[in-house]
Order: C-alpha cells, then sequence, then structure tokens
C-alpha cells in the first residue's frame, strides 16, 4: 500500500495499493491536469531523485523540496514561545527535518493556507506524533487523505497559541486562511497565496486561479480586507521562497487592495 502524489499539485492521497484515477484538486478550474494525463509519483520516488532544504527565510526557518517539485511552496516553522506550529506544507519529510524542528522544541500543530499546499500534511502530522492539522471546515471536500490529526475549525478566527491566530480570509478558496504571528520583532502574516506577494516584495496582489489567470472579484477581495481589519502586520510572508514583504506591510497590503480594486473596476 502506498500514498501515492500527483506530481501537478503535489497532494498525497490516502495509501491504495494502486495509484489513484485522478486528482480532484487538478481536475477543479483553480488547477490544471497535464497535457499527457495524470501522473503520480510516490514516497519513496521522491525521497530518492530530491531532497528537503531548510534554510532561512528572512529570519525564520523554511523547508521546501529542491529541484522544485509541483507547485514549489515552502513551508515555515513559526517558532513561539507557547509552542511551534509548521506553517504550510511540503510532500515530503525528512529525518533531518525533524530532528531540527525537535532541536527548536518541536512541533505543536501544523495549519495551512489552501488546499493546493496540503501536500503530505499526514505524514507530517505523524512524524511528530500526531500533531493536529487545522484546516477550516470550509474545504473539507479537499482533503485526499482524511486523518484523525485533521480538525476542521467554523468561522472566521482561531487562536492557536497566544502568540498564533488563523484568520479565515476566503477568496482564491472558501475557507483559505492565513496565520497572523505576534513576534517581539514585528508582527508577521504568513499569507501563503490568499494574499501573494508579487515579485516587486512591495505589493500583494489576488487571484482565483493563479495557472487559469482568473481573477478574484471585488467582493472577495473586499471579504480579505474585512477579514483583516484590525491587525497589525509589518511583514508578509507569501508561500514560496524570499517572496515576502519585509516591513511596511500593512500599508502595502491597504495600497495593494486599492490597486486592484481599481484594476478591475471598468
Ligand atoms: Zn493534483
Ligand atoms: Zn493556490
Amino acid at each position: 500500500m502506498t500514498a501515492f502524489i500527483c506530481v501537478t499539485c503535489g497532494t498525497q492521497f490516502t495509501e491504495g495499493a494502486d495509484p489513484p484515477a485522478r486528482c480532484p484538486i487538478c481536475e477543479d478550474e483553480r488547477q490544471w491536469v497535464r497535457w499527457d494525463g495524470q501522473a503520480w509519483t510516490t514516497p519513496a520516488e521522491l525521497a530518492a531523485s530530491h531532497r528537503l532544504e531548510m534554510r532561512d527565510d528572512a529570519g525564520v526557518l523554511g523547508c521546501g523540496i529542491s529541484p522544485c517539485f509541483a507547485i514549489g511552496q515552502r513551508a515555515l516553522l513559526a517558532e513561539t514561545p507557547h509552542g511551534n506550529v509548521l506553517w504550510d506544507c511540503t510532500s515530503m519529510v525528512s529525518d533531518e527535518a525533524v530532528a531540527e524542528i525537535d532541536r527548536r522544541g518541536g512541533l505543536s500543530a501544523i495549519a495551512i493556507s489552501h488546499p493546493h499546499f496540503y501536500a503530505a500534511m499526514v505524514d507530517w502530522s505523524r512524524a511528530f506524533g500526531g500533531v493536529p492539522i487545522h484546516i477550516h471546515e470550509a474545504e473539507r471536500q479537499w482533503v485526499m487523505r482524511p486523518d484523525p490529526a485533521v480538525r476542521f475549525w467554523n468561522g472566521e478566527r482561531l487562536a492557536l497559541n497566544a502568540s498564533l491566530t488563523l484568520v479565515r480570509c476566503g477568496g482564491h478558496f472558501e475557507g483559505g486562511q492565513v496565520l497572523h504571528w505576534k513576534r517581539p520583532g514585528g508582527n508577521a502574516l504568513l499569507a501563503g497565496d490568499i494574499v501573494q506577494v508579487t515579485p516587486t516584495r512591495r505589493w500583494v496582489s489576488f487571484m482565483y486561479s493563479y495557472p487559469n489567470h482568473i481573477p478574484l472579484n471585488a467582493r472577495k477581495v473586499r471579504g480579505i480586507e474585512a477579514a483583516l481589519a484590525g491587525l497589525d502586520f509589518d511583514d508578509i510572508y507569501g508561500g514560496w521562497w524570499d517572496n515576502n514583504v519585509i516591513g511596511d506591510g500593512r500599508r502595502v497590503f491597504e495600497r495593494s487592495v486599492a490597486r486592484y480594486l481599481a484594476a478591475i473596476t471598468d
């Protein structure tokens, strides 16, 4: 029995003797299926051809697969005095990563922005004794490997500890969430691609589908703005390596909402 992984989106599926017939996440209009058809890999194949790179990303420990695999995101370790949380996820875990996270105080939970980054979340949870994986209730249908560790939450905000709060923003996905982090050196927003940091790293943007270039409508962008009302943050960490707004994050967010709304208004 193998927990197969979709090579296009990096999602790991429930164990089976054969690969699943299809990947619903890639068949959704926000993703895509390869021209030559659906393809799969296994944890063993991935471990033989790739490694999990761990390094500092603007002051936060990041984990990402090298060479780039599937969507190419990197996860972050939000280290707090009340416990560490893995933000977003990758399609492989390594002994080296587990040892490094244990050295930093272990892991108390996992939280993931949206289904494109669920990856090997169950393998990650099991590597740390089955820590909870916090996902918004609205994304229940996109969990391809159900597990007792997956905890669905309802509502608009969920405090994970005194420093970390999940905020349901919606947008790209109905249950799309970001993680607000109160830090002594300046608060941060770990945003995945719910709030997408652009290449200039001084603006953010929003999309319903990134690969298929389907914009988010004004009502949904205003919904993200409303979800983040009253939260201060200096830095915005995007979903990929070095894809971060460092400093002045709140103002960058506000002016980017205004720019986006102007761009889609007739
Ligand atoms: Zn897929
Ligand atoms: Zn996405």
